[in-house]
């Protein structure tokens, strides 16, 4: 009787499933990642999905969307202010950070005859767990990065 698309409800069950999954991780993911994570809990979503999904989530304010070294990672985000991130290169946690001297941006952008549209900025680093990690790791292994 009712004209409900089953397509609309199931698609809306994996967005929730999606949500909820992201909301859980207090760091950055990639979609493949969080598409390991739910597999590991005996769901079947597809991969495509959950990067559509993930996609979908951060065009609506619901989640964060950074790219670091071409990886799209996603984290959710409640907080309609605008905010930064500090984010760990390593793990990918993370740490809202509010907005700094955000004149700063509209001078240089002025000063250059820009007018800005917007901006990302985005603080990398590692974390103490991490950075701790790395100084054990580099007595034996020198650094990688930078080639
Ligand atoms: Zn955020
Ligand atoms: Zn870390
Ligand atoms: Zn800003």
């Amino acid at each position: 009787m009712t004209d409900r698309e089953p397509k609309k409800t199931r698609s809306t069950a994996q967005k929730s499933l999606i949500r909820s999954a992201l909301s859980v991780e207090t760091r950055f993911v990639s979609a493949q990642e969080l598409h390991r994570t739910l597999a590991a809990a005996g769901h079947t979503v597809g991969l495509a999905t959950v990067y559509r999904q993930l996609n979908a989530l951060s065009e609506s304010g619901q989640a964060d969307s950074i790219t670091v070294a071409d990886r799209q990672l996603f984290r959710a985000c409640d907080q309609n202010e605008h905010h930064h991130h500090l984010v760990c290169e390593d793990c990918g946690r993370a740490v809202e950070v509010g907005p700094p001297g955000e004149d700063w941006i509209r001078n240089v952008a002025q000063a250059n005859d820009f007018t800005v549209t917007s901006h990302v900025l985005e603080i990398f680093g590692l974390c103490s767990d991490c950075s701790r990690n790395r100084s054990d790791r580099e007595s034996q292994d020198p650094g990688t990065a930078g080639s």
